[in-house]
């Protein structure tokens, strides 16, 4: 795991996600560290909207939401739903999604001692609030809390299925584990490697797999 992960590395370079606003309007040149309850949340509302979409109709809403002033989790537990629904419209699923950052966001602004607990606990938690999943979840856990929780999303799927690691059915955990083996338990090395599996899934192992120049083709079964 560590051997692909190097590189990954060394093929694209750092990724320094979660992709932040930071004040800005949208999403795509303010990478950086969660540094306040803002940038967290902005971490948790963007886990929720990117769920069965991708992450440029994610940065439409987060932009509409930004622009509205409305990326806050005082601000959407406040606000009527049919405004959230219009303002992430981008995100598909647009209804169900506002619904669930109106529950998030109350539970953010009620729960603080949650978010202490350790990364499992924590994890388990979020797993009983309604309309998150474990990877919704261990993005979260690992993103906003900084907590060691690695993210399985349908590119870490294919991908290591691809390479004969997992098979792309596995359970959810059953993945998770066989990275938290075989690494380190270690923040930034889970951010990074979750990060450079998106890039490597957008640039090479795509649906349709362009494996011509991949630097993981020697250890592919595919
Ligand atoms: S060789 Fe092809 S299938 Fe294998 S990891 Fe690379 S792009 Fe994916």
């Amino acid at each position: 795991m560590q051997a692909i992960y190097n590189k990954l590395f060394k093929n694209y370079g750092k990724q320094g996600w979660w992709p932040l606003s930071k004040g800005g309007l949208n999403t795509k040149h303010h990478n950086g560290n969660p540094s306040s309850d803002k940038d967290k949340f902005e971490i948790i509302a963007g886990a929720i909207l990117t769920q069965n979409t991708s992450w440029t109709n994610v940065e439409k809403a987060v932009f509409n939401l930004n622009k509205a002033n409305m990326l806050s989790a005082d601000k959407l537990r406040k606000a009527p739903l049919k405004k959230i629904s219009a303002l992430i419209k981008p995100a598909g699923y647009y209804n169900q999604k506002a619904e669930r950052l109106k529950i998030i966001a109350d539970y953010f602004l009620k729960n603080k001692e949650v978010f202490l607990k350790d990364a499992k606990a924590l994890r388990e938690e979020l797993l009983n609030v309604i309309g998150i999943g474990p990877e919704t979840a261990d993005s979260i856990v690992l993103y906003a809390f900084e907590k060691p929780s690695f993210v399985i999303d349908a590119y870490t799927r294919r991908i290591f299925s691809r390479l004969g690691i997992c098979k792309e059915n596995d359970k959810y955990e059953e993945i998770q584990q066989k990275f938290e083996k075989r690494l380190p338990s270690d923040v930034d090395l889970f951010k990074e490697y979750h990060a450079l599996i998106v890039e490597h899934a957008k640039r090479h192992c795509r649906k349709k797999p362009v494996c011509e120049k991949c630097i993981l083709r020697k250890k592919c079964t595919y």
